[in-house]
């Protein structure tokens, strides 16, 4: 049977104007200077006390790569210095002790992030160490209802590091692919094997990951209309969850 798609016009001219990147939160432009720690620290007491205190979302921030694609604007880090992220995850597991406090223990964490960055910069040793540290100071769900998801840069995993964070308690991927030509891909310097990345998708799904999101971008260099149809096709055909579309001048 035919399925046609139903664009809701209204809809797309409300929302086709430049806004905050929806991956944050708070998003940069609620940020300021009158939220303080101490307001913090009331706002979690407060929610603490609530009748029935809600379930946690975590977000951890995971900023270093290795190179620098042209069009990010994510807060990262280019290094190929490893010292530099130990320090870092040093940081980090004080940050998540520190926060750990704030929040009754009997708040379970149903929704974990790691983005980045490259969240899989770091060996797997490492992710299990940090994501051991989120368990001592958080309690962080067992249910298959959780939605513990990880940025992943297929330059730097293949099918055994995804059950590797599979083993760890992820249960969703964001794969960041953004075009498959390869003349789009060096001038962006991104260049990654478009077979390999969607063999992932398949690779994940066996391995119980039940969602897969796909980060696209569109205006980049050398980009056509039809090159990035291209693109879509190819990526919508291996059945994604989910697909993150940008900007490039957003990105
Ligand atoms: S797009 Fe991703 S991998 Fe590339 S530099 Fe930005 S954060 Fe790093």
């Amino acid at each position: 049977m035919e399925q046609r798609v139903k664009f809701n016009t209204e809809l797309i001219k409300r929302y086709d104007i430049a806004g905050p990147r929806y991956t944050s939160y708070p998003t940069a432009v609620q940020f300021m200077e009158g939220f303080d720690a101490e307001a913090y620290r009331r706002n979690t007491a407060d929610s603490n006390s609530e009748l029935i205190p809600k379930p946690l979302s975590l977000y951890v921030h995971l900023p270093f790569c290795r190179s620098l694609c042209y069009y990010c604007g994510c807060m990262k880090k280019v290094t190929r210095h490893e010292h530099q992220a130990t320090h870092y995850l040093g940081l980090l597991d004080r940050e998540i002790e520190l926060q750990g406090k704030l929040f009754d223990h009997d708040r379970e964490v149903i929704q974990l992030h790691f983005g980045g960055g490259t969240p899989t910069f770091h060996n797997d040793e490492e992710l299990k160490a940090l994501v051991k540290q989120l368990g001592r100071h958080f309690s962080l769900s067992k249910r298959d209802s959780r939605e513990f998801s990880i940025e992943v840069d297929p330059r730097t995993v293949g099918i055994e590091r995804l059950a590797e964070l599979a083993a760890m308690g992820f249960n969703r991927i964001s794969l960041g692919v953004q075009d498959i030509d390869p003349a789009v891909q060096k001038a962006v310097n991104r260049v990654q094997d478009p077979e390999a990345t969607l063999e992932m998708i398949d690779g994940s799904r066996n391995l119980g990951f039940n969602s897969v999101s796909i980060d696209l971008i569109y205006g980049l260099p050398l980009q056509t209309v039809e090159s990035f149809g291209k693109t879509i096709d190819t990526v919508v055909e291996a059945k994604p969850d989910r697909l993150a579309v940008y900007n490039s001048s957003r990105n």
